[in-house]
């Protein structure tokens, strides 16, 4: 293969994983390795929405175009209101985050990024290295990382699915408090999982809504549209609205991440490598962390960074949270009320963020009613220990 044609890393798949990677890399100048990246869009259009909390210094908080010091929860007739003034809940649009990234990555004459190009089944290790076909050109690695999501999700993989839909949308006359975001207003009409909407809204007239479930079976996105239609005309009063801009996202909350057995030269990273945090499936911030983690551990010692095990605690908090949701979706809505209700909205906040102490467990264990956890239990341990063993 030519010298021009193999690469010190090439990094498949160009979303937020591999644009981060890559844009941390470019940050070391001429120490960066020579790296490809391969991403078969063409272009970045504005295709996700990233929210977080305002804790801890939250990378690209430089970006963010909205943020809520309020926000409400509702079950049914009962709406609780919260002010998280201290720890803001932040939005960050996907083409900002592309932008900026393309920015750094083409500062740095050895990092490249080529678009419009699928990689083909997974690489091959020869004697020069990883062999890498895509639709259009052949090459080589000395080390690879793969951030490519499954060619298909099977329903079984992973404890339950988030599934949503979102439609950005502009009313005529004023619908919505841009001061609040609505966090969960759950649907109980909604029987085959844990369903909820989802508001930002950014202006009186103009909001991203989501029609979110959790839930064993991947929803279609048809099905979704349909109660997010029922939902928007319900929240509006069935007043016109024009969509700006749609989002739809099928996320793994619970994934049997593929194993990193390869080769110390090949890494899968990303949403299905273990970036989804469990219990909520968000993964842009520990996407983050990763990144600036992997980019260090390569720049000083050639050496792949994985995304650390869940911590044990928290994997076992998020796993039995899991069962209890799978186990009966519906009533799920009210252990969400006391969470919220019953415990620090702090601490709460320290918890979704991986940024929880063993004090701040203790917090959350006691804001919950015990018994759906004592009755879920023995069947998250039989499910754990069947994964342990190789058995599904
Ligand atoms: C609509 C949406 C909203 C989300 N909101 C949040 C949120 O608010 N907070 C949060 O923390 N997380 C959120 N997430 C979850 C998570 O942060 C994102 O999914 C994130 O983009 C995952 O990064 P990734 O790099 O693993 O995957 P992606 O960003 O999807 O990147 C994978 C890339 O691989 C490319 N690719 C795939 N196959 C090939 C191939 N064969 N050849 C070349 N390229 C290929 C794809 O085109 C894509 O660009 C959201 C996800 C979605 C879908």
């Amino acid at each position: 293969m030519a010298k021009d044609t193999h690469y010190d890393l090439v990094i498949l798949g160009g979303g937020c994983a591999g644009l981060s990677l890559a844009s941390k890399l470019s940050e070391y100048g001429e120490k960066a390795p020579k790296v490809l990246i391969i991403e078969q869009r063409t272009n970045y259009p504005n295709d996700r929405t990233w929210c977080f909390w305002d804790i801890d210094h939250p990378e690209y908080q430089s970006l963010v175009s909205q943020s809520w010091s309020k926000f409400e929860l509702a079950n049914q007739e009962r709406i609780h209101h919260f002010d998280c003034s201290q720890h803001q809940y932040l939005m960050l649009e996907s083409h900002y985050f592309y932008e900026a990234a393309i920015k750094q990555i083409s500062a740095n004459p050895k990092i490249q990024l080529m678009l419009g190009q699928e990689v083909l089944s997974t690489p091959i290790n020869t004697d020069q290295g990883w062999h890498i076909k895509t639709t259009h050109s052949e090459l080589t690695a000395d080390q690879v990382i793969d951030t490519r999501p499954p060619k298909k999700i099977n329903r079984e993989d992973s404890v339950l699915w988030q599934c949503f839909v979102g439609y950005e949308i502009k009313t005529q006359s004023d619908c919505f408090s841009p001061e609040k975001m609505v966090l969960m207003d759950f649907d109980p009409a909604f029987k085959n999982g844990l369903a909820f909407l989802y508001i930002l809204p950014t202006s009186g007239k103009k909001a991203l809504i989501e029609y979110t479930v959790f839930s064993e079976n991947i929803i279609s996105k048809q099905q979704l549209i349909t109660h997010l239609k029922k939902s928007i005309a319900l929240r509006i009063d069935s007043q016109p609205y024009e969509i700006l801009r749609f989002e739809h996202g099928t996320l793994p909350m619970g994934y049997q991440a593929a194993p990193q057995n390869r080769a110390a030269t090949f890494l899968y990273a990303g949403l299905f490598a273990g970036a989804a945090r469990p219990s909520s499936g968000y993964a842009f911030q520990r996407i983050q962390s990763w990144a600036k983690k992997c980019a260090q551990s390569i720049v000083t010692d050639h050496t792949l960074y994985a995304a650390p095990k869940e911590n044990r605690v928290q994997s076992f908090m998020d796993g039995l949270f899991l069962t209890v949701i799978k186990s009966n979706p519906t009533s799920a809505a009210s252990l969400f009320e006391d969470l919220f209700n019953r415990c620090d909205l702090n601490t709460v906040i320290k918890f979704m963020s991986d940024m929880a102490t063993l004090r701040d467990y203790l917090r959350i264990i006691k804001s919950l009613p015990p018994s759906p956890f004592i009755k879920a239990l023995p069947g998250f341990m039989i499910a754990k220990a069947c994964h342990r063993l190789g058995w599904k």
